[in-house]
């Protein structure tokens, strides 16, 4: 298989487990996927069997499937208010990059969190105190901050706060940022008239050897709107031009691409074709 050298999938569902998500990744043409940890919405977490992951760990070798982009579940908040709540994103989290050692050297992304109107100061410091308390020397996972929209009180909605959380954190080699498309257009940064400008502020601020995954979606609303709804590719207000420089642009064409967009199989599939018809190598 030809990738040209350009890694795209998109969100699997792991109820099946990693060989079905392997399977299901090279039937839609995709080289890299991600996945729920657990229930997205919920905390369960089925338990991993050690024979579906080493006949994965073959079949990716052998299909040339790259990294995996695991997404932590929605309700981790690590910055809650309340004291459970902040306990369950912490166990949840150390329990999940447990898991993560059984497909070493991958990449585990989360939301920040949501202040709750604590304020973004004290969410910041929440946040690096679970990272903190979660990360381990031994870990060979990567996790990633997403870059968020700023929809309520959400931390994690400039690259000023992205930094100011990674700062606070001892184990920062351990630490990167995923960027989704959607939610930095949402929070402000014109990723579609001035793609250069914005990584030239991501760089100077957060250090573009930090970026290492990128969510491509569209997004339905007008930049700034804080809103976070994905649209397909081309169908939003980012646009198809935009995306092909985004997949296209030095800085960023060997990171894995996840389409996060609103769609099934086939229509992630045609995405696929399309985006991989449209990068330029
Ligand atoms: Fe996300
Ligand atoms: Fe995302
Ligand atoms: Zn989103």
């Amino acid at each position: 298989m030809n990738h040209k050298n350009f890694h795209i999938g998109c969100h699997l569902s792991s109820a099946k487990g990693f060989l079905a998500m392997g399977k299901e990744a090279v039937a839609l043409d995709a080289d890299v996927f991600a996945f729920f940890t657990r229930n997205p919405r919920g905390g369960n977490a089925k338990a991993i069997d050690p024979e579906d992951v080493a006949a994965f760990l073959a079949y990716k070798e052998e299909q040339g499937i790259g990294t995996l982009v695991a997404h932590a579940p929605y309700t981790m908040n690590a910055c809650a208010a309340k004291e459970d709540l902040r306990r369950f994103a912490r166990e949840a989290m150390a329990d999940d990059l447990v898991r993560m050692e059984q497909v070493p050297g991958n990449l585990y992304n989360f939301h920040p969190g949501s202040h709750v109107k604590q304020g973004a100061d004290v969410g910041i410091e929440l946040i690096a105190e679970q990272l903190n308390a979660v990360l381990s020397p031994e870990q060979s996972t990567t996790v990633l901050l997403e870059t968020m929209a700023g929809k309520g009180s959400e931390v994690g909605r400039s690259f000023e706060e992205l930094q100011q959380i990674i700062k606070r954190v001892e184990l920062d080699e351990k630490l990167g940022v995923c960027l989704d498309t959607c939610h930095v257009w949402d929070a402000g940064y014109d990723v579609r008239d001035h793609l250069d400008d914005v990584l030239e502020e991501f760089d100077r601020i957060i250090g573009l050897k930090r970026l290492r995954a990128i969510h491509l979606n569209d997004s339905m609303n007008e930049r700034g709107s804080h809103k976070d709804r994905h649209a397909k590719i081309g169908e939003g207000h980012i646009g198809l031009e935009a995306l092909t420089r985004v997949i296209s642009h030095e800085a960023l064409r060997e990171l894995p691409f996840i389409l996060e967009t609103p769609n099934d199989a086939a229509g992630y599939a045609k995405e696929i074709a399309l985006l991989r018809e449209r990068a330029i190598r």
